[in-house]
């Protein structure tokens, strides 16, 4: 079997990776990659994986090419599995060709794993099908950026602006005025239809159609900059009509969420499918405890309880994760009443087979209190599984209402001891519009992170918070929330945000 696998990493939006790009991803014991490739994909390698960066960025080589082939034939000399990843298609404009050869010649086999070019995906996240049988029957892919030691166009103009089929250019923004130049000049009309798409499928993606004639004065004033695609001929002109991914309400809207990383990626993901440039700052780590006896102990006396109250996702994984260390499975719930706070708790309890007895109406804990009583919850002895350290509301009130209240700590919930200076730099940057809190001690920590005198001086910037508990503590720091949903819910929230960006 073959140790090294030239790897398309597709064009950005993490979506567009094969699953066998994955696969070789996280099974390879040394990653070999470059610039456009996302980056973000290197958190599924192995830990112990050498990660190895060879990148590229306009003229600025870390390596030079004939250094990457010796590397790449060096490493896969050791038996060792190597992935070489590359943005797009390693075939497509991507010296995959002459990496497969250095390896051919050094007696090594490879594997290719194609990957989804950039210049079909980025066009089709513009709304432009790069065929449309109304416009053309052919499409051609060509460098915009010709090896600079040539002496003679590799282009054949004369064909390209005699022919109806649409143009891909790659690497092309820098020699735009002579690209549009020479098909003119070889017969495409001046109003032909050119598009540029930069950062194409990425949440910043964005673009703007033009015309032959206009184009190079158009990117010159916007200041247009790699990376690019360029597409020239009639398909450009469904730009407005397909533009799907462009209509976005949130697209290039950069929003932290403070969650944990645990719990963050439902948010994370809604919030990206909506076109969110996501800042992941988990605040808080859900740990275990260190010591389970005591929840063990619970757990045997469990049949003395008549109500268990979840108030956390992690609550029920936590409990049913010390059940199945005992050899204990649902069925101890049997002829208990189970309530839980919030949809998301109560669908991991349905998870596991039992349907919550009570879901409150509103997801704080005051309105438990009132729904669980007028179950008659009064004088009943209840257990409520949840973290360490969490608000005092729910136990305070079940006990003003005469009820035998127990607190079990399950896990518990820690600072993450990271640094505030990635979100300060995006601060700066004008990359963040949005700070999403989903809890208080999400409020506490960020604030331990980032000063709040620091947030302050970005006035633009909306704070969003899942409902008046969240808010309350964010008063606290000196900040009035701008969105809070009327439902207090991590999808109530991602209404929230939207309505605002709409
Ligand atoms: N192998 C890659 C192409 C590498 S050449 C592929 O198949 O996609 C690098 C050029 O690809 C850039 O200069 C730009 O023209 C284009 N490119 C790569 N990713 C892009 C993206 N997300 N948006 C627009 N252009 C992109």
């Amino acid at each position: 079997m073959a140790n090294v696998f030239l790897v398309g990493a597709g064009p950005g939006d993490p979506g567009m990776l094969t699953l066998r790009a994955k696969e070789i991803i996280e099974t390879c014991d040394i990653m070999i990659y470059d610039y456009l490739a996302n980056a973000d994909f290197l958190k599924w390698c192995k830990p112990e994986c050498e990660i190895l960066y060879v990148g590229k960025k306009g003229g600025d080589h870390t390596l030079p090419q004939d250094k990457i082939n010796d590397l790449i034939v060096e490493k896969a000399r050791s038996g060792k599995v190597i992935c070489r990843l590359k943005g797009g298609d390693p075939y497509v404009f991507g010296r995959g060709g002459e990496e497969g050869e250095e390896l051919v010649e050094a007696g090594i086999d490879f594997e290719v794993v194609p990957g989804i070019t950039a210049g079909v995906a980025a066009p089709a996240y513009a709304g432009i099908p790069v065929t449309h049988r109304d416009h053309t029957t052919s499409v051609c892919f060509i460098t915009g950026h010709e090896d600079p030691t040539k002496t003679e166009s590799g282009n054949n103009w004369e064909v390209y602006g005699q022919s109806n089929s649409t143009l891909v250019f790659y690497m092309g923004v820098g020699n735009l005025p002579m690209i549009a130049e020479n098909l003119m000049k070889n017969g495409r009309p001046a109003d032909t239809p050119v598009a540029l798409v930069r950062w194409g499928t990425r949440c910043n993606q964005t673009s703007f159609v033009s015309t032959l004639e206009n184009v190079a004065d158009e990117a010159r004033e916007r200041d247009w900059k790699a990376p690019s695609i360029i597409v020239v001929g009639g398909v450009c002109g469904l730009h407005d009509k397909l533009a799907w991914f462009e209509k976005k309400p949130m697209l290039g809207q950069g929003v932290v969420v403070t969650r944990a990383r645990e719990q963050a990626s439902g948010l994370v993901k809604v919030l990206q499918g909506h076109g969110a440039c996501v800042h992941e700052f988990p605040t808080i780590s859900v740990e275990p405890l260190n010591d389970y006896s005591a929840v063990e102990t619970a757990i045997l006396q469990l049949a003395r309880y008549q109500w268990v109250i979840f108030t956390s996702v992690n609550g029920v994984k936590f409990f049913w994760e010390q059940l199945a260390e005992i050899g204990l499975d649902s069925r101890i719930f049997c002829g208990m009443q189970v309530a839980a706070i919030g949809p998301a708790t109560a669908d991991e309890i349905r998870a596991r087979g039992i349907e919550p007895d009570f879901v409150p109406e509103k997801y704080v804990a005051e309105h438990v209190v009132k729904g669980l009583l007028e179950l008659e919850i009064q004088g009943a002895d209840v257990l409520i599984p949840r973290a360490k350290v969490a608000r005092e509301v729910l136990p305070r009130e079940l006990k003003a209402a005469g009820c035998n209240v127990t607190v079990l700590p399950v896990y518990e919930t820690k600072l993450v001891q990271a640094s505030g200076d990635e979100i300060e730099a995006s601060l700066e940057k004008g990359d963040i519009q949005y700070v999403t809190f989903t809890s208080s001690s999400t409020v506490e920590n960020f604030f331990d992170l980032v000063s709040p005198d620091t947030l302050k001086q970005y006035p633009d910037v909306k704070i969003a918070s899942i409902g008046p508990v969240t808010s309350e503590t964010l008063s606290k720091f000196g900040f009035a929330a701008d969105i809070e949903p009327e439902e207090y819910t991590i999808p109530g929230l991602v209404g929230a945000l939207i309505k605002e960006a709409e």
